[in-house]
């Protein structure tokens, strides 16, 4: 179901009026925050600008003077007086972080201080990447969540079901994490209910067959169903096309993208839009998708740039990498990070009407599971889990690794290592593939070393390929975003 035209469009009234609709909880009830984050989505560009420029001067002193990463950096000393000098900046490379872990972290500050959350996130060049996060950084979280919920326009009083992984999914009441055949039930919704009166929440994990889900949702009449985009293809695929349940008003995708083709078929059999955002484990939300397709940055939270391979601004229209700046992280800011992502670098006025800087269209993060066998998915979760679990010990020497499966069903692992890895990391490996498979798959994986990794026709490693992706499909896989 595509929106009407005029529902394309937006102004400051209307958020305002849509703003209304959510009820901050009695604890909350002097916060301003909410306001504020609406009065920005209109100002003038110009005033952005300033802003994120001012933002960046903070946080690009803020390291200089505290962590001791950029401390030790000479490159960093440049005078950035307007956001073009920011191209001046050396871009910090996944391969940085992972090296610098401890160095990019600022641990005396007393707006640092607090709990740490580490969050790690698998990718094509090896070791995962770990971020340090405060409850500031994760707060910011559930504040954009409800940002986007409200551009989304959901009802904030509706039942809203999720489907995800079990880590992603609260455990239950003894820690475990929830198992197929289950579902959770909570009073309030996940992240805005921290803030906002919200209807409830349910969830149950992907993990259960497609049938099953299926009459899981026609038996609890959701409002909004929370997944994979890619998932939601599987599902419009199971249910022959044919719609699922009545009450789905939309859906809200994470994790990754979707191809229009994808995003086609998905709203004509669900008749209903699919809503997005853009985020990863190291930043937290980037952006959200508005209805006329572009991602709008969250400028309170960080600074986007789309950039060639030199680190220069690509021109409009162009497609560029993605490098973000972050604002709210004080125990480890990161300054100018390549995300791995592409996106088209937009210019000028959003035909919705708000002024938050944006970018086009993404390239990365698809993932489709939609033409691979059953049970693919729980594979290769098995498989990055647990390279995605291990301590770093383990994997100091993998510097890269591909994961492809046969259409007869083997998975091969592919690795390039800088020296030998210890025993404990195929053996762990091993262990996650055979919890996961039938007793007559056991044999079926297979971890091999390799000198080089083929890139896909466009040049992209990809993390995953298959024989059962089809040929027109040169979509590049990538980790999800899991952050509940
Ligand atoms: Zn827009």
């Amino acid at each position: 179901m595509r929106p009407a035209a005029n529902n394309l469009i937006t102004s400051l009234e209307r958020e305002y009026e849509e703003q209304r609709r959510w009820c901050l909880l009695a604890k909350c009830s002097q916060m301003k925050l909410f306001d504020r984050l609406v009065e920005n989505e209109f100002l003038p560009p110009e005033i952005h600008e300033q802003r994120q420029l001012k933002n960046f001067q903070a946080i690009l002193q803020y390291s200089r003077n505290h962590v001791p990463y950029y401390q030790a950096n000479n490159s960093l000393r440049c005078q950035v007086a307007v956001l073009g000098d920011l191209a001046q900046l050396p871009i910090l490379s996944k391969y940085e972080v992972i090296e610098h872990f401890e160095k990019l972290q600022y641990d005396h500050s007393s707006k640092a201080r607090g709990p740490v959350i580490i969050f790690s996130s698998s990718g094509t060049t090896g070791r995962p990447v770990k971020v340090a996060h405060t409850n500031q950084s994760m707060e910011m979280f559930s504040i954009f969540w409800q940002r986007q919920a409200r551009w989304f326009r959901q009802d904030p009083m509706a039942l809203a079901a999720r489907i995800r992984l079990p880590e992603s999914l609260p455990p239950r009441k003894d820690g475990s994490l929830l198992t197929e055949g289950q579902t959770y039930t909570r009073k309030r919704w996940s992240h805005i209910g921290m803030y906002f009166q919200t209807g409830p929440e349910i969830g149950c994990t992907l993990g259960n067959s497609r049938d099953w889900q299926i009459r899981w949702l026609q038996k609890h009449q959701p409002k909004y169903l929370q997944s994979f985009p890619g998932f939601f293809e599987e599902l419009a695929l199971a249910n022959e096309c044919k719609k699922i349940a009545d009450s789905i008003e939309c859906l809200i995708g994470v994790a990754s993208l979707l191809t229009d083709s994808m995003r086609n078929l998905i709203e004509r059999v669900f008749e209903a839009p699919v809503n997005q955002n853009y985020g990863m484990n190291e930043v937290g939300i980037v952006a959200a998708r508005c209805l006329s397709g572009r991602y709008h940055i969250h400028s309170e939270h960080c600074l986007v740039e789309i950039v060639d391979m030199e680190g220069l601004p690509v021109q409009p229209g162009d497609v560029g990498r993605i490098i973000v700046s972050t604002f709210n992280n004080l125990r480890m800011p990161l300054l100018r990070y390549d995300t791995g992502d592409m996106a088209v670098a937009a210019k000028g006025p959003c035909p919705c009407g708000r002024t938050l800087p944006s970018i086009g269209e993404i390239a990365g993060r698809y993932r489709r599971f939609a033409h691979l066998p059953e049970g693919t998915r729980p594979r290769y979760h098995a498989i990055f889990g647990a390279i995605e679990a291990m301590p770093d010990k383990l994997l100091k020497n993998l510097r890269q690794y591909q994961v492809h499966q046969y259409r007869d069903g083997r998975f091969e692992l592919r690795i390039r290592t800088a020296g030998a890895l210890p025993g404990e990391f195929q053996q762990t490996i091993v262990n996650a593939w055979l919890n996961t498979v039938d007793e007559h798959e056991k044999e079926l994986l297979n971890i091999k070393e390799v000198d080089k990794i083929e890139g896909a026709p466009g040049g992209k490693i990809l993390e995953f390929s298959s024989d059962f992706f089809p040929d027109e499909d040169s979509d590049i896989i990538h980790p999800d975003f899991e952050h509940s």
